[in-house]
């Protein structure tokens, strides 16, 4: 331990010398810049050989509906990265057991599939990131089943091993693990089927920084979403954001850096912001707010914007807004829809606030159709909706999940045939997101509305400046006004553009201070309406 920390930090200190700074700052290059990513889970997006399994073939087939490569048009969703959840050999449904590391799931494809999928999404300008799970691997990996044989294993140390049954965990639940071999214990936190890599063993390091290599240098991939990372080290009892989690991670972060610079890593810590806070600023490169999200979908839900900007004014206070990630959900979460009670125009507010809101966004794949979703986990995860045909054109099989029963109303091509669909909502938010710098990269301003059911907030950029209103409450409301405190604007007279189609707001008029007083932008504000207006002095 000691000596792979001291030779990480010689490491480190030549690096220096040999490259430009910036490739050692966590975060840096096109990830600056406006990105909406899109998570995606590949047996479930689009088959492309009647066996009713999603495949990388299917992918390639749909990445024009991402990006179809031309910035002015609006044909496709725009998002300039996808995040693929695990691609690699796996025995489960969904990857998280990783048998081979450097090999692509058969039923998804080839490990040439794979780097035409790359290929493909880069002529399109969609970097991809996929699912890199260092937790755990599979109990079937042949690692850990020639370590469950063989006490002098030389993988015997990749694991962690245990005479006695150790402590529960604080839910109650097993986490050593009887050997089906002989009388001891191997430690997966998960569950039986998934044994924890023992990552303070310094040959795992350098293992996953093996994989780091070659998904970057051989798969041509952009970077790693990291799987469960707060559970990567254990100290005693202690399971989670423990010291030599955060060693790893550091070591892991500097790797990939190091190998690509311009690669982005974002980890995920399910915890408050306090907990995630502690994960930087020197080890991944971002992770994902689930407090952000959970923020957004509270206010949704119960109609009150009071504490909704929160967790982003503070995370905005301690990190560049490329360095962590809201979310309505992923793909183990109640999907938006259903969270939502049903209520379609809940779900378009919620896109609206994550879509005008600082951070790099990410969505789940099917949110942008209102597919609905709930536990248990292969319910959240059902195969994309893109026609009326048999199977929402997913396949031309049995789907190997049976699909949602409003496929025939959420789909792709219902929503393309509405102009006021949600999809094409998330079509125009987030092509606004990548032309206006003042939303993907601006400061969020708070502005108090005179109604507690109106979020109201300026996102900011030198002298462009971006207003968003959203009434989240069920009625239309009239007469409500904005007020900010000093110095949100440059003084003047501001006219507005309606971003998202419709009527312009009246004009605000900005005093010496840079104070909005009383500010009543429309007469009426519909219910369950958000109005994205562009100022202008
Ligand atoms: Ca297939």
């Amino acid at each position: 331990m000691k000596s792979r920390l001291a030779c990480a930090a010689v490491c480190g200190a030549l690096l220096r010398l040999a490259l430009p700074v910036a490739a050692q700052e966590p975060g840096q290059s096109a990830w600056q810049s406006g990105t909406v990513c899109y998570e995606i889970f590949i047996r479930s997006f689009y088959d492309s050989d009647d066996d009713g399994i999603g495949d990388l073939n299917g992918l390639i087939q749909k990445l024009d509906y991402i990006n179809d490569g031309s910035p002015s048009s609006e044909r496709d969703l725009g998002a300039n990265c996808i995040w693929l959840m695990p691609v690699a050999a796996s025995p489960s449904y969904h990857g998280y057991d990783v048998t081979d590391y450097y090999r692509v799931n058969p039923e998804y494809g080839s490990n040439d599939d794979f780097k035409r999928l790359v290929s493909e999404a880069h002529q399109r300008g969609i970097r991809v990131l996929v699912d890199m799970v260092l937790n755990h691997v599979s109990s079937e990996h042949p690692y850990f089943k020639h370590a469950l044989l063989h006490t002098d294993s030389p993988y015997r140390n990749w694991f962690l091993w245990s005479p006695r049954p150790g402590p529960k965990n604080a839910w109650g639940g097993e986490n050593w693990h009887r050997s089906p071999v002989r009388e001891e214990y191997y430690y997966g936190f998960f569950w039986s089927g998934m044994p924890d890599l023992n990552v303070e063993n310094p040959e795992v390091v350098e293992e996953a920084k093996k994989i780091a290599t070659f998904w970057i240098e051989e798969m041509g991939v952009d970077g790693f979403r990291l799987d469960a990372i707060r559970h990567l080290v254990e100290e005693g009892d202690r399971t989670e954001n423990v010291a030599g989690t955060h060693d790893f991670l550091r070591e892991y972060g500097a790797h990939v850096r190091r190998i690509a610079p311009g690669a982005f890593t974002i980890g995920e810590v399910y915890d408050s912001i306090g907990a995630m806070l502690a994960y930087y600023p020197d080890q991944l490169d971002a992770h994902f707010a689930f407090e952000a999200s959970d923020s957004i979908l509270s206010a949704v839900r119960t109609g009150s914007a009071s504490g909704l900007l929160q967790p982003f004014l503070r995370l905005q206070s301690e990190l560049p807004a490329h360095r962590w990630s809201p979310f309505l959900r992923n793909h183990d979460q109640t999907r938006t829809l259903t969270a939502l009670g049903g209520d379609s125009a809940r779900a378009r507010v919620a896109a609206t606030l994550l879509l005008t809101l600082p951070g790099l966004p990410f969505v789940y794949y099917g949110e942008e159709i209102a597919m609905s979703g709930d536990k248990p986990d292969p319910r959240l995860r059902t195969p994309m909706h893109w026609t009326h045909a048999r199977a929402a054109g997913f396949t031309r099989a049995i789907p190997w999940e049976p699909l949602q029963p409003d496929s025939l109303t959420a789909n792709v091509e219902a929503h393309e045939s509405d102009a006021g669909s949600l999809l094409n909502l998330h079509r125009r938010l987030i092509h606004l997101r990548l032309q206006h710098a003042a939303l993907s990269a601006g400061q969020l301003l708070p502005l108090t509305a005179s109604h507690d059911a109106v979020a109201a907030y300026l996102r900011r950029q030198d002298d462009r400046a971006v207003l968003i209103v959203v009434n989240m409450g069920n009625v239309p409301l009239t007469r409500v006004s904005l007020s900010s405190s000093a110095g949100a604007l440059p003084p003047g007279r501001y006219a507005s553009t309606n971003l998202l189609g419709g009527t312009s707001a009246a004009s605000l008029r900005v005093g010496a201070d840079g104070r909005i007083r009383v500010y009543v932008p429309f007469a009426e504000l519909a219910a369950l309406e958000g109005y994205v207006l562009e100022l202008s002095n």
